[in-house]
């Protein structure tokens, strides 16, 4: 068989060749060790913690060793293709901290190394396609769905192996008479490899998150060119990832099964094989046994759920360092004002059976995260949050920035601040109460009578003033305690508390309900402070009157 003239009866009008693609996408100039990769989605709309978790490691593993990360679209599948999928991807990305380098952009292409959409590329691949076919590694394939539907049925009555290969492989030694007749019937075709490989062999190989590997070789003649002269996508990706010159694949782990004939590929088309590193799925955990976090079970899955919840950007990326690398919490804990970004990620690192997801952790880091920023940031991130979700909160945060922000300030800074928050929704039950529409009803405990709770209240206000310092304004709550014979000696309490009606503890409960209608509140003297006194006297007022 002449390989050459099939090449140019298949690719009539491919003129360019391999070496003049060399020339156009030539070597990049980076530093050595540079790591150049990518993320390759599929433009099907929907971007999920997985996206995030392979962006972070492709972002990380860049960006650390001065290399490039792009952004390439494998837009083969046109039927899987929702419209806007692309911009969702890059703004998305962009919203958590990952940011391209390069590649398809919103509106084009950014970058040496492009066109980024593969569907674009379609002249590109035929270059390697026809080079397949003159070396006798590639060759057309005029079989029907029926054919091959009735060659599976016979695999499987035969227990054997599904596919296309050795003896099924039936368009593998046709002559060019036979191949000439079907394209002169106008007949369709799709592109095989013509595979060397035996299962029979196997060979190791290293994969940056699984470790080595055992492989069998691939012996089955994929398809490289589908009917309509798109690649599928293990040709396409061989090329890309040649020409544009990336040294690691980060991908997720369902292209295992695939890997034995990628490797071959680029071996075939004489390409340097970047190095792999797959990535488990994310897990979660369900009763006593762990599953796949899905699509259809878990609304956690999608990052739009984030956003809704108000989980703060900083937090999640932080939780998927947390969860990635398992040494990301001591160094959290021993740099604790540190930029996420600092940590120096290893791939390594990543658990080859996937991540645990995990709510709690997430809720524990979050708090963590947001303990650590000061007023200001929490008062922007909230009411940006509150603008989409609350409005009605919104208004009242913008209404008057200076107030908000005091409130948030409470507990913050110092070497211990407090963690009432993990989402921008707790904000509301948690510092609500500040504003007169969200006040509730003041609900006493019933085990005081009301004249108890209206004796300690009338009391406070003789006392209350608003220049105390907290010193003196606690000193004059056990005042009242003693006056009323509560104690404000705990110890004593313990050893026998019919001895007295109650503590200290309930008589600033009294007091804290009435102000703030809640058992629970952040200190209640600087929440005093901050309401001023009008406000506090007439909201102790006010509850006091519920006594009458
Ligand atoms: N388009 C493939 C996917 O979305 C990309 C895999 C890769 O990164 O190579 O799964």
């Amino acid at each position: 068989m002449n390989y050459q003239a099939l090449a140019d009866l298949l690719f009539p009008n491919v003129t360019d060749t391999p070496e003049s693609l060399e020339e156009r996408f030539p070597l990049r100039n980076v530093p050595e060790g540079a790591v150049i990769t990518r993320m390759a989605p599929s433009p099907t709309g929907f971007v999920h913690l997985g996206n995030l978790v392979q962006g972070l490691t492709s972002e990380r593993m860049a960006h650390q060793s001065g290399g490039v990360l792009f952004l390439r679209v494998e837009d083969t599948d046109a039927k899987r293709e929702v419209p806007g999928a692309v911009e969702v991807l890059i703004d998305t990305l962009k919203h958590y901290g990952i940011q391209f380098d390069e590649g398809a952009t919103h509106d084009g292409d950014n970058g040496l190394y492009g066109p980024y959409r593969q569907r674009q590329r379609a002249g590109i691949y035929h270059v390697y396609a026809k080079k397949l076919v003159s070396e006798g590694q590639a060759y057309p394939c005029f079989c029907t769905e029926e054919q091959l539907s009735a060659m599976r049925e016979q695999q499987e009555a035969n227990k054997e192996t599904t596919g296309y290969y050795g003896k099924y492989a039936m368009w593998r030694n046709r002559s060019m008479e036979e191949i000439q007749e079907q394209l002169d019937a106008g007949n369709p075709w799709v592109l095989r490899f013509r595979s060397a490989g035996s299962i029979e062999n196997q060979f190791k190989f290293d994969d940056l998150v699984k470790g080595k590997l055992t492989i069998t070789e691939n012996d089955v003649d994929h398809v490289l060119l589908k009917s309509d002269g798109i690649p599928t996508y293990h040709f396409a990706h061989a090329v890309d990832d040649h020409l544009m010159r990336t040294t690691h694949v980060v991908r997720g782990d369902e292209w295992l099964p695939t890997l034995p004939f990628h490797i071959q590929l680029f071996k075939a088309l004489g390409f340097k094989l970047p190095k792999y590193v797959h990535i488990g799925p994310l897990m979660k955990m369900d009763g006593n046994s762990k599953r796949k976090l899905s699509k259809r079970k878990d609304p956690e899955l999608a990052l739009t759920y984030y956003k809704a919840e108000g989980f703060p950007v900083e937090a999640v990326y932080e939780y998927i360092l947390t969860i990635l690398n398992s040494n990301f919490e001591d160094w959290r804990r021993a740099n604790p004002d540190a930029p996420a970004d600092s940590f120096k990620f290893s791939p390594k690192k990543l658990n080859p059976a996937g991540s645990l997801f995990d709510y709690a952790k997430l809720t524990d880091v979050s708090k963590n995260v947001i303990s650590r920023m000061d007023a200001a940031k929490v008062y922007t991130l909230l009411t940006e949050w509150a603008k989409e979700f609350d409005p009605d909160f919104y208004e009242k945060l913008a209404s008057d920035p200076e107030y908000a922000t005091k409130i948030l300030a409470i507990g913050r800074g110092g070497k211990k601040p407090r963690k009432d928050l993990a989402v921008w929704k707790d904000a509301k039950p948690y510092m609500g109460f500040f504003y007169d529409e969200y006040l509730e009803a003041p609900v006493f405990d019933e085990k005081f009578d009301k004249a108890t709770v209206l004796d300690a209240l009338t009391r406070f206000l003789q006392k209350f003033e608003i220049a105390d310092d907290s010193n003196t304004w606690f000193a004059k709550v056990k005042e009242i305690t003693e006056e009323m014979g509560f104690t404000s000696d705990m110890k004593a309490y313990k050893a026998d508390s019919a001895a007295f009606p109650g503590t200290v503890a309930d008589i600033s409960t009294f007091i804290r309900v009435a102000a703030t209608g809640k058992t629970n509140s952040p200190d209640l003297y600087t929440v005093m402070q901050i309401l001023g006194y009008d406000r506090t006297v007439q909201r102790i007022q006010s509850a006091m009157e519920t006594l009458k």
